[in-house]
């Protein structure tokens, strides 16, 4: 069915805030596709951010998902026991010149985009940056830093792309596994953070990072990830990584028509247990992808 043996699934939530209709979707289609493929499932939690990620929201996701009778292997990889990892990835696309240090606010890359003019937002819709910090000489940047400027560090684009293999892609499954070509386009990322100010990683070199020393062979997530994937199959080639398979499922819409999230007020497991819901009641309504 397919060619890994055997196949690694992870669902791979981040604690800050309670799990909603969306989340259950990803569990449980990662939980159906690992047990048709007599595949590993695994449950990483994903707490890079050490201001918004809560112990009582890991403590609230286990709650839910034993609930709705997802299991998992353990032990469960937190990304917050494991910044090292993250550290020596950067540290090695810093060796090859791929990362440089930008000292920019917020504020100066909204107002460079808009002043470049053309695309100016990356897939997620925050600015793209426009390279102010790019030339600036090492002196200059090692002196800022020793005196404990603050700053993220930014991949070098169009150096990446230039060491990189010119086609990339991975392969998409189905939902009978059956395995498709898609090329990437990473450029469409610009130069984006891999290590931010207040954490020592940014999701995007996280993920890749753990996802190999995970040995997760089969990627399971919603199509608010599908533009993401075409930068970690760019970090996975830069950091001499395998590129997992990949599946991007529908996302379940609000009556709006917007993405379920915390920050929309929807619904939680918890509030629908609440209210009475059952697993099997959950369950239907994420193979129905309706609220
Ligand atoms: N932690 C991410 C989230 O909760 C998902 C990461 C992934 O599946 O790659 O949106």
């Amino acid at each position: 069915m397919t060619p890994h043996d055997p196949p690694i699934f992870r669902f791979a939530p981040s604690p800050n805030g309670r799990l909603h209709l969306g989340h259950a979707r990803s569990a449980l289609l990662n939980q159906e596709f690992a047990r048709r493929a007599g595949g590993r499932l695994l449950l990483r939690i994903e707490d890079i951010d050490l201001e918004r990620c809560r112990p009582a929201f890991v403590a609230g996701i286990v709650e839910d998902l034993a609930w709705l009778g997802f299991t998992w292997e353990e032990p469960v990889r937190r990304q917050s026991d494991h910044f090292e990892d993250y550290r020596d990835a950067a540290k090695r696309l810093r060796e090859r010149n791929l990362l440089y240090p930008c000292f920019c606010s917020r504020r100066d890359v909204a107002r460079c985009a808009a002043a470049k003019g053309g695309a100016t937002t990356d897939p997620d819709g925050a600015p793209l940056y426009a390279g102010t910090c790019r030339s600036l000489p090492m002196r200059e940047a090692e002196r800022r830093i020793a005196a404990g400027e603050p700053h993220v560090w930014r991949l070098a684009m169009n150096r990446a792309l230039d060491v990189a293999p010119r086609e990339l892609g991975y392969s998409r499954f189905d939902a009978d596994f059956r395995q498709e070509s898609v090329p990437c386009t990473p450029s469409r990322w610009g130069d984006v953070v891999l290590v931010r100010k207040d954490t020592p990683t940014s999701y995007h070199l996280a993920v890749v990072v753990d996802d190999a020393l995970q040995g997760v062979t089969h990627v399971v997530r919603g199509t608010d990830l599908e533009a993401a994937t075409d930068l970690h199959v760019l970090l996975q080639a830069l950091l001499r990584l395998p590129t997992p398979w990949y599946h991007h499922h529908a996302l379940i819409l609000d009556s709006g028509g917007g993405k379920l999230a915390k920050s929309r007020g929807s619904e939680t497991l918890e509030s629908l247990r609440a209210r009475g819901w059952t697993p099997e009641m959950v369950r239907s309504a994420v193979r129905a992808g309706v609220p």
